[in-house]
């Protein structure tokens, strides 16, 4: 049975005109290169313009299903307007371009971008099934990710990223930057052209939603876990070796070198974006024909392809306006008798066509400011065959970390690409050839196929995170309520931080709240239950909580504790040497001094830097050279060295919360013991491994813990529950 991929992008590959025709892109190439045995695919998207009357939707619905295997979303103007014009063209395009100032914002394109992103997923969730894989694309559909996987979390998602993705700094600018940050991480694969591209989503996350990232793992608060890749996009090649074999093209490529018998070509085609470069190249262009004189002009020939794009928005056609001024300018300005030096097509042409045009340039002059990819340059390079062209490029393109044989340049040193341009025509044949034949191999074999091979593959294996399955969990409260309902004696051992109440981002802030109250006015007084609180904390702070209260108490991770219905507190690290915190305080001053927002805190048993205020990539860079240079440090001391939620912490070896339940339990032996816990100083209570003991981690974290729960809340639930029912027999 194939699998069912169901590929979601913002345009079907199609155009809806007294006939559907279908588009021949590197999408549809790539996709479509796929086994039928393997894959069944289903393509969901917006067939483009706006059929509002509802029996053409009908008909157009169903000759697109049954004919191409699409399946259309139909959009308003409305939709249109808000959804792609504007939030997705006009705020969230120029952003991941580095564009800030091409951007424009208004809020009620935000509830039409997540009003159509609803849209795509009701039409998803119509189609697939638990097994399927689901393949999102590109910026318009950043929020669809965490709509399906919020209704549907067993489903295998992807996502790719169609363009750059831009530093934080920049992407920061976005009104809505952490929702649309927070949509791609539903999907369990983000797939982005560069390491570049993806360095900055994983530190933008990092900022926007305080996720740390694993190299290419970034698991957000629930536990899901997102894979990210690096893919480059490629070329259907397999097209263009056609086309170059065919007599329809070398026709069309003699009829171009006839007509422009002694004069070099140097082409440019790309769509009418201002990402392009197009005003940037024509300052080069224009310093080029500067220095040449009326023959020289006469030798030389521009042809601009560029595709009409995005009329409908402002930016797009002031660049279309100013590119047609400055091209009569140079026209007028440099035209000879015989000719001028710029053809500009504001068009677009034919396959065949664009092969002749790409086989019969002397230079492909491909200079965009930023560019995602930038699939003209490797269409450029599928085309010389015959090798007599050069390929000049933009440093900022995608394309440029593949085709480093490229002569590469910045877009914006305007007399460098006109001096590049001179080297260019100048070069030899056999230079050329040594340049353009490995860049082509690669180009052919890397093509849209295999991108979109490589991608589905990574898919398929990558892990699926959905819940932890609560049935485990049942296992567990069953136990307890069996032991409380049998009238056991029974101990629970209850971290504070992040078990029994969240976290704060300052740990002062974290007092008990009502809900807390509540919870352990349920336990208290409760005969055969001893309740122990079990923190790092500092025994000040338990005794301010939870003095009044009849539970044990143990504080720093077991070095002293106050047992059940006592009032006064035993120390248990006596004999153990604490003189190594004078040598770790010091190290600990020294990086408070040079990390803003972190601090230390003393306790009697162990020291701790808080870094949770700092920057966060800087203060988790500091952290992990400050727990090396610890750890080397106190190699040889009775001396643990542990990183646990925003601290680095050094404590004596021969404290630890686990002890200090041994301890608690060898008097009186409880039929039932319950261990709860958060982080890593928790583990050692979860090793203990006692038959009668419940270990329940709090959280998604790896953990020797038998049971999970997701958060605090899940957690107070899960033990009112257990002794509520009690109440209740
Ligand atoms: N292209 C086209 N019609 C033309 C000229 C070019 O469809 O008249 C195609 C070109 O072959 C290429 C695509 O437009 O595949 C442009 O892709 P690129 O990655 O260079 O830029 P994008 O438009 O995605 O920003």
């Amino acid at each position: 049975m194939p699998t069912t991929l169901i590929n979601v992008s913002n345009r079907l590959p199609v155009t809806v005109g007294a006939e559907i025709t279908k588009s021949s892109g590197g999408l549809v190439a790539a996709l479509e290169g796929l086994s039928p045995q393997e894959y069944d695919l289903k393509w969901i998207g917006w067939p483009g313009g706006a059929i509002a009357d509802p029996a053409h939707q009908v008909e157009i619905d169903q000759a697109l299903r049954e004919e191409h295997g699409c399946i259309p979303i139909f959009l308003s103007d409305e939709e249109v307007a808000g959804h792609y014009e504007g939030f997705s063209n006009s705020s969230v395009w120029p952003l991941l371009h580095y564009m800030p100032n091409y951007m424009h914002y208004d809020p009620a394109w935000w509830e039409q971008y997540r009003n159509v992103n609803q849209r795509f997923a009701d039409k998803v969730m119509e189609l697939a099934q638990p097994d399927d894989l689901v393949w999102v694309h590109d910026y318009q559909l950043m929020l669809l990710p965490a709509m399906l996987h919020e209704r549907m979390p067993e489903l295998r998602i992807g996502f790719f990223l169609h363009t750059p993705f831009p530093s934080y700094e920049t992407f920061r600018c976005h009104p809505r930057r952490r929702e649309l940050v927070a949509g791609v991480l539903g999907a369990d694969l983000v797939g982005f052209h560069t390491f570049g591209y993806m360095r900055h989503f994983r530190s933008t996350v990092l900022r926007l939603l305080g996720l740390e990232t694993e190299i290419t793992r970034i698991r957000s608060e629930d536990g899901h876990v997102s894979a990210m890749g690096v893919f480059p996009i490629g070329i259907n090649a397999q097209k263009f070796e056609e086309t170059l074999d065919a007599l329809e093209f070398r026709q069309r490529r003699d009829e171009f070198i006839q007509a422009n018998a002694g004069k070099r070509i140097v082409l440019s085609v790309e769509r009418m974006d201002y990402t392009k470069g197009i005003l940037h190249r024509l300052d080069a262009i224009e310093q080029f024909l500067s220095g040449l004189d009326e023959s020289g002009r006469d030798a030389i020939k521009f042809i601009f392809v560029s595709v009409p794009s995005r009329e409908e928005v402002e930016e797009y056609k002031d660049v279309r306006e100013e590119t047609e001024a400055r091209v009569g300018r140079i026209n007028g300005q440099y035209a000879t008798l015989n000719s001028s030096p710029i053809r500009f097509i504001h068009g677009s042409v034919n396959f065949t066509d664009l092969c002749a045009l790409y086989a019969t340039a002397d230079v492909g002059l491909v200079t965009p400011l930023i560019d995602g990819m930038n699939l003209v340059a490797k269409e450029f390079i599928a085309c010389q065959r015959e090798h007599n062209g050069v390929l000049m490029l933009g440093e900022f393109t995608g394309a440029a970390e593949e085709l480093s044989n490229a002569l590469l340049v910045n877009p914006y040193d305007i007399a460098a690409v006109a001096e590049k341009l001179t080297e260019a025509l100048a070069m030899s044949d056999d230079e050329k050839r040594a340049l353009n034949q490995p860049m082509r191999e690669r180009v052919v074999k890397y093509d849209a196929q295999h991108w979109a091979r490589t991608f589905i593959e990574q898919l398929r294996i990558s892990e699926i995170s959905a819940p932890a399955a609560s049935e485990s969990v049942e296992v567990a409260a069953g136990l307890l309520a069996q032991a409380v309902a049998a009238g056991q004696r029974i101990a629970l051992f209850l971290d504070y931080d992040g078990t029994l109440r969240e976290i704060e981002p300052v740990p002062r802030a974290a007092v008990p709240t009502p809900a807390i109250w509540a919870l352990l006015d349920l336990l208290r007084g409760r005969p055969n239950l001893v309740v122990t609180i079990i923190s790092g904390r500092r025994r000040e702070d338990l005794e301010t909580w939870f003095g009044g209260t009849p539970f044990g108490l143990i504080a720093e991770h077991g070095a002293t504790g106050r047992p059940s219905g006592h009032t006064s507190w035993e120390h248990w690290d006596r004999g153990i040497r604490y003189d190594w915190k004078d040598e770790i305080r010091e190290v600990l001053r020294l990086y408070e001094q040079s990390t803003p927002g972190s601090f230390v805190e003393e306790k009697s048993t162990s020291l701790v830097w808080h870094y949770r205020k700092t920057d966060p990539e800087f203060g988790t860079w500091k952290a992990n050279q400050l727990a090396h240079e610890l750890s080397t440090m106190m190699a040889n001391e009775p001396v643990k060295i542990r990183q646990g939620r925003k601290i680095v912490e050094a404590t004596s070896a021969h404290i630890s919360k686990g002890a200090a339940v041994r301890r608690a339990i060898e008097k009186t032996v409880p039929d039932l013991i319950v261990c709860a816990g958060d982080d890593q100083t928790d583990e050692s209570m979860f090793e203990v491994e006692l038959t009668n003991m419940i270990t329940l981690k709090v959280g998604r974290e790896p953990s020797q813990a038998k049971y999970r729960l997701r958060d605090p809340s899940a957690f107070r639930e899960f033990l009112s529950n257990a002794f509520q029912t009690e109440s209740a027999l």
